[in-house]
């Protein structure tokens, strides 16, 4: 076994503090990774919080990792040591259901392997994230960074990349479409890049006014402050499609009345279910429908895009020791737009 520190909750009140896990050797086909940064996903609050329900303490979260290959297993044959690496949500998947066959992992029937939070294939081991010094990951659930990408601007995109990047394709989004991004944080500020980048005219839609000019420079085209009570009127049937990655309750019907007939919104924000009002989808003939992370051959695809078109996650680059002041600014959507950590600083105390 391998020693590596760690920064772990211990229950869902407990603010995260240093500790120190093992990593097994590598197997045949497994890597070892040295972490250079993790982003801190939305997500890492709701679980760390048990706000899902089913936590497994001590919980180590964090599933944005970007490191370099620190040691092969004897068959690896994809990786060598030195070269720049990412993990994403999950680190294994059945690999024979046919979500698995079909290259989407994250919707495997038997469930995939969440990178924390979550057992190995053998049903006891725990797994730990990316708040750490190493992980030991199976080669086929890594993801090869672009040389062109800086490694802590490239961390955010194995979770808040693909998570946007995943949808837009899927539901075919296309130059000219008109396309609203609810919510400009982690995921909302990536999909505001994305949407841009596949030549859709991108608004964005937040209740922090407060944001608007930072909107237009990450390339909006348009920003609406949804706290403006003429708001959801001015810009009512205004959408082809919206993309809701809001992390708090919020009123989905008023969002569905921004769309055009035949729009369709997909949700990846998670807070608790909400009442759907029926007439919002049957006036306009409109799709609600959600999204989960991507494959890692999607996943592959996507740092490619941004790699070609020079596109990062605007980071604020953090020592672990600062994780739980970041978790008490995210929850007030003081983030912009990502906050990233560099492992370099679990050397110091
Ligand atoms: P984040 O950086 O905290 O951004 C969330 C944004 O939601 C905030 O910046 C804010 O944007 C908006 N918001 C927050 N509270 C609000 C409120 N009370 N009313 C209206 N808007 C509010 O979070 P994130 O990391 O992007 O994650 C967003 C959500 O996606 C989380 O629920 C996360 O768990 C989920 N997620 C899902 C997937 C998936 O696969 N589906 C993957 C990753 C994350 P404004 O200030 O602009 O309004
Ligand atoms: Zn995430
Ligand atoms: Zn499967």
């Amino acid at each position: 076994m391998l020693v590596t520190p760690a920064y772990a909750a211990a229950s869902a009140n407990s603010p995260l503090a240093r500790t120190v896990i093992e990593r097994r050797e590598p197997g045949p086909r497994e890597v070892l990774i040295d972490i250079r940064y993790c982003g801190v996903c939305h997500s890492d609050l709701h679980q760390v919080s048990d706000e899902w329900g089913g936590a497994r303490y001590p919980m180590v979260p964090g599933h944005e990792i970007v490191g370099t290959v620190a040691q092969v297993g004897a068959e690896v044959r994809r990786w060598k040591v030195g070269d720049a690496v990412g993990v994403g949500c999950f680190v294994d998947s059945c690999r024979v259901c046919e979500a698995c066959l079909a290259g989407e992992e994250q919707y495997c029937e038997r469930g995939m392997t969440g990178t924390y939070n979550s057992l190995e294939r053998d049903g006891k081991s725990p797994t730990y994230g990316g708040y750490s010094g190493r992980i030991t990951v199976d080669e086929a659930y890594v993801l090869r960074i672009p040389d062109s990408l800086p490694l802590d601007r490239a961390a955010p995109l194995l979770c808040a990349g693909i998570t946007t990047y995943s949808p837009l394709r899927h539901f075919g989004v296309k130059a000219g479409d008109g396309v609203a991004v609810v919510g400009l944080g982690g995921l909302g500020h990536m999909g505001v890049k994305l949407a841009k980048a596949m030549g859709a005219h991108v608004t964005v839609l937040s209740h922090s006014p407060s944001k608007r000019e930072d909107a237009l420079r990450l390339g909006a085209d348009d920003f609406v402050a949804t706290g403006d009570p003429r708001a959801f009127k001015q810009n009512a049937g205004r959408f082809d499609f919206i993309l809701d990655t809001v992390s708090a309750e919020h009123d989905y019907n008023a969002y569905l009345g921004l769309l055009r007939r035949d729009g369709t919104m997909v949700l990846v924000g998670l807070p608790e279910a909400m009442p759907l009002d029926s007439s919002a989808l049957i006036m306009g003939r409109r799709r609600l429908a959600g999204s989960l992370i991507g494959g890692i051959r999607e996943t592959q695809e996507m740092l490619d895009f941004c790699a070609e078109r020079g596109l990062g996650a605007e980071v604020e680059v953090i020592p672990i020791q600062a994780i739980n002041e970041a978790y008490a600014r995210m929850r007030l959507s003081d983030v912009r737009y990502r906050f990233v950590i560099d492992l370099a600083s679990l050397k110091s105390r």
